[in-house]
């Protein structure tokens, strides 16, 4: 009998396809001790139909037969024109670009994460330009997908227009389950290197003693420059924790690859061949080749047009974004996980192992990158003394030339 018996730990993503498609409720998602859910049978409701392994992107070889994966068309390097969204957006404002086009142009709904609920980052369905807002950010954590995939397909029956915004597993789950959407659904993926749970987030929560309003892992500071953190406010909306890379256990475990759901390190969608209509990603400008997009100082996003279907929504959203076009070899090269899975980070074994004893999340944390943890402040050190000459060089050459201009 074909059916998804147990899930794979090393292959399951989490995508609830399966879940969804059970016409008998025999399919449960259930966390695991590290906070990842996973299908759970209940032998007696199962009636053998096989309809969860059609739509199962990672374990069954018929899905993964009939799933369409697409090379990238085209790509452009891309950011948005209205200076609000770029500055309130991850890297270019391009996941907000779309799904403000969608709404507005296409009268559509758009599916996307929020951590409207800190505590339980899930998708969420919104259908008005207000609530574009509440989809902004990358949420470095596993988005829940329960319930979002029945609520697809009671507005493909409406004949709405879809845009569902995901990881790349979540993105193939979700074609799976609508093969004949007669060209109203459109998938967009962004380049992934992996999810902790929510779990090990809200345990971050507890250890620094925060009761969260809201959550950010990224932000610009007023000269554009990115930073990577976790950034708490409290209900009230006022900062009460900011941890930046190499300091907050958290993020810096998520940047290091030490905690991913195990699916994560062998990730089938880390490739160029895409299950999405367009792919987002991060875009740092390393030649500064792109510094002459207006704007581009606050982030740039790249964008790859998987299909025509794809092509045709960014052509549809043209006017509310500049852009340029880049090879894609050189986005190859820019993006590890266009090409590979992440590695796992060498003490992640270690980290899963002190964490499933019972240790606390930070704790687990700190005996994994002990090493890193204690040489980062000397590196940062390290590093600003390397730029004081400079900084001495230009105040020397500055202070003349002041005098200069202010001596009548
Ligand atoms: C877990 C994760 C890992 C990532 N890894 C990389 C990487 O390795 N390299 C890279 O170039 N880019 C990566 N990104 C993408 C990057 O952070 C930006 O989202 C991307 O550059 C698009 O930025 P933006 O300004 O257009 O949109 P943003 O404002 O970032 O909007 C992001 C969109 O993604 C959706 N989203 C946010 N969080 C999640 C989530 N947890 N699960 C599913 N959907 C989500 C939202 O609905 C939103 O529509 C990752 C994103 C996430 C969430
Ligand atoms: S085989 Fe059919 S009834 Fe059994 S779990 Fe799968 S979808 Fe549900
Ligand atoms: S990958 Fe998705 S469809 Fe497959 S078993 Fe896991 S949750 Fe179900
Ligand atoms: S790395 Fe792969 S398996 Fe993990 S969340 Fe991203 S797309 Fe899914």
């Amino acid at each position: 009998m074909l059916r998804i018996e147990s899930a794979d730990h090393d292959k399951c993503c989490g995508c609830t396809a399966c879940v969804s498609v059970c016409g008998t409720h025999a399919l449960q998602m259930e966390p695991d001790a590290y906070g990842f859910s996973y299908p759970r049978i209940d032998n007696d409701l199962c009636v053998g139909c096989g309809r969860c392994t059609r739509v199962c992107p990672t374990m069954a070889a018929d899905a993964q037969r009939d799933l369409k994966l697409q090379q990238c068309m085209h790509s452009v390097v891309a950011l948005a024109s209205d200076p609000t969204e770029l500055v309130t957006s991850t890297s270019g404002g391009m996941a907000s670009v779309l799904a403000r086009t969608f709404i507005r142009q296409l009268r559509g709904v758009v599916y996307g994460a929020s951590a409207a609920d800190p505590y339980h980052v899930r998708h969420v369905r919104i259908d008005c330009e207000d609530q574009v807002s509440q989809l902004k950010g990358s949420k470095y954590v596993q988005s829940d997908m329960e319930g979002i995939i029945p609520q697809i397909k009671m507005d493909l029956k409406d004949c709405r227009n879809v845009l569902f915004v995901g990881t790349p597993c979540q993105c193939a789950g979700v074609q799976l389950c609508f093969p004949n959407h007669g060209g109203r659904l459109w998938l967009v993926d962004f380049v992934c290197h992996g999810v902790p749970s929510q779990q090990m987030l809200n345990d971050a929560y507890k250890e620094l003693g925060v009761d969260v309003g809201s959550v950010a892992f990224r932000r610009k500071d007023a000269g554009g420059k990115s930073e990577y953190g976790l950034f708490l406010r409290d209900k009230e909306g006022r900062l009460c924790y900011e941890g930046l890379y190499g300091y907050d256990r958290y993020i810096t475990s998520f940047l290091k690859g030490l905690n991913y759901r195990e699916s994560c390190y062998n990730c089938r969608f880390a490739n160029h061949r895409r299950a999405s209509d367009i792919t987002l990603g991060d875009y740092w400008n390393p030649d500064g080749k792109y510094s002459h997009l207006p704007g581009s100082r606050f982030g740039l996003s790249q964008v790859h047009a998987n299909s025509e279907h794809g092509e045709a929504l960014l052509n549809i959203a043209a006017e509310a974004y500049h852009s340029e076009q880049i090879p894609i070899s050189k986005l190859l090269a820019h993006s590890e996980q266009l090409r590979k899975p992440i590695t796992p980070h060498p003490e992640s074994q270690l980290f899963f192992s002190t964490y499933m004893q019972g240790k606390s999340f930070i704790e687990s944390c700190d005996t994994a990158l002990e090493p890193f943890f204690r040489r980062y402040p000397f590196y940062r050190l390290k590093c600003a003394l390397r730029q004081l000459p400079r900084l001495v060089w230009d105040y020397v050459h500055a202070v003349p030339q002041f005098f200069k201009k202010n001596t009548p």
